[in-house]
């Protein structure tokens, strides 16, 4: 076993060197200022401070279908359905990393971006040709990140966008800038 000792004295006698040394050399103004400003403390991350996070419209286009339970379906509709022309521009509603961009029989090409712990955006239907951004891509708010298109289960064109906060969708409208 190896002891780390830490020897009281030898300690203390390096630090007064460093002291005789600092004084020595370092020109009176210097002292001045620097050692008379309060330090600010450290505000430590909150676990709301996600709220902060500024999501933006991802697309242009109609709301057709807002969040919540329809009168003809049974299931949640988890998120806002945002209809326009087949290529139309999807941007990031804000900044995180791609942790999802794939291909599922339902929900078309979809990409899920990470904004922090508490919060991600999801976005389906993508046209299936040029997918700007690929897993594990870092994106800022409002990067270009799909095209609107109808791929899985749509009717037509439109992007299906949803926020989950803390794993459970919510309206994203209420977030919405
Ligand atoms: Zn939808």
């Amino acid at each position: 076993m190896v002891a780390l000792l830490v020897l009281p004295s030898t300690f203390a006698a390096g630090k007064e060197e460093k002291i005789k040394q600092t004084l020595n050399s370092a020109p009176i103004s210097a002292v001045s200022d620097q050692t008379v400003g309060e330090q600010k403390e450290k505000v430590l991350p909150s676990p709301k401070v996600s709220e902060k996070i500024v999501f933006k419209m991802p697309t242009s286009g109609k709301v057709t279908t807002p969040f919540g339970y329809q009168t003809h379906q049974k299931i949640l509709h988890d998120g806002i359905d945002i209809v326009n022309k087949e290529g139309t521009d999807v941007y990031a509603a804000a900044a995180g990393k791609v942790i999802k961009a794939e291909y599922d029989p339902d929900n078309g090409f979809t990409i899920v971006i990470e904004h922090n712990e508490n919060w991600r955006t999801e976005y389906r239907h993508f046209a299936n040709a040029k997918m700007p951004v690929i897993k594990g891509e870092m994106v800022k708010s409002g990067d270009l990140i799909g095209h609107m298109g109808s791929t899985g289960q749509a009717t037509g064109p439109h992007l299906h966008f949803s926020i989950l906060m803390d794993g459970e969708y919510i309206d994203p409208v209420s977030m919405l800038k």
